[in-house]
C-alpha cells in the first residue's frame, strides 16, 4: 500500500475505519423523562434487535456514553440536568432527540417546557413521532450512522462545539 503524504492517504484510511468502528459500537445513555419511555423499551426489545447496529447495550453512566438519547417531554427544571449528562460524556458524543416533544416541544407549547432540546444541548438526529415507532428509531440511528461516517475528517470526531 502506497503512502502518499501530501493527499494525507494514510490518514482518510485510519478515519474512514475509525468511522466504520464507532458507527457499529455506540453506547446509549437513555435519558427518559416521559411516556415516550415506553417505546424506548420496545425497541430496545428483542424483536427489533439493535445489536445488528451495534446500540442494543445501553449504559446508564453518561463517561461510559456516546449516544445520548433524549426520551420525553424537558422542562426547564430538568434542563440544566440534561446539561450536566452532556457535559459528562466524553467525545466523540451524539445526540438523538426522541419524540416530538424532544424535538420541538410537541404539544406542551407552555412556559414549563423546554421548546426543542436543540436550545440547551447539540442535536445530531432528530426523531419525531408521539411517541415514534420503533421503526422510526430504527431509521433514525441507521441515519445517524451515516452521518458518524461521514463525520471522520478528525480522527478524534467533531467537537460538540462544532456542530449546528
Ligand atoms: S412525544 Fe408524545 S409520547 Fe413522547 S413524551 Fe411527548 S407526549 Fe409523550
Amino acid at each position: 500500500m502506497a503512502v502518499n503524504q501530501e493527499s494525507g492517504f494514510l490518514t482518510t484510511k485510519v478515519s474512514d475505519f475509525l468511522g466504520w468502528c464507532r458507527k457499529y459500537s455506540l453506547f446509549p445513555y437513555p435519558f427518559v423523562t416521559a411516556c415516550c419511555g415506553m417505546e424506548y423499551m420496545s425497541v430496545s426489545s428483542a424483536h427489533y434487535d439493535l445489536d445488528r447496529f451495534g446500540a442494543a447495550w445501553p449504559r446508564f453512566s453518561p463517561r461510559q456514553a456516546d449516544l445520548l438519547m433524549v426520551v420525553g417531554t424537558i422542562s426547564h427544571k430538568m434542563a440544566p440536568v440534561l446539561q450536566m449528562v452532556y457535559a459528562q460524556m466524553c467525545e466523540p458524543k451524539w445526540v438523538m432527540a426522541f419524540g416530538v416533544c424532544t424535538c420541538t416541544g410537541g404539544f406542551y407549547n407552555n412556559y414549563a417546557t423546554v421548546q426543542g432540546i436543540d436550545t440547551i444541548v447539540p442535536v445530531d438526529i432528530y426523531v419525531p413521532g408521539c411517541p415514534p415507532r420503533p421503526e422510526a428509531v430504527i431509521d433514525g440511528i441507521i441515519k445517524l450512522q451515516k452521518k458518524i461516517q461521514a463525520d471522520h475528517h478528525s480522527m478524534f470526531g467533531p467537537k460538540s462545539d462544532e456542530r449546528n
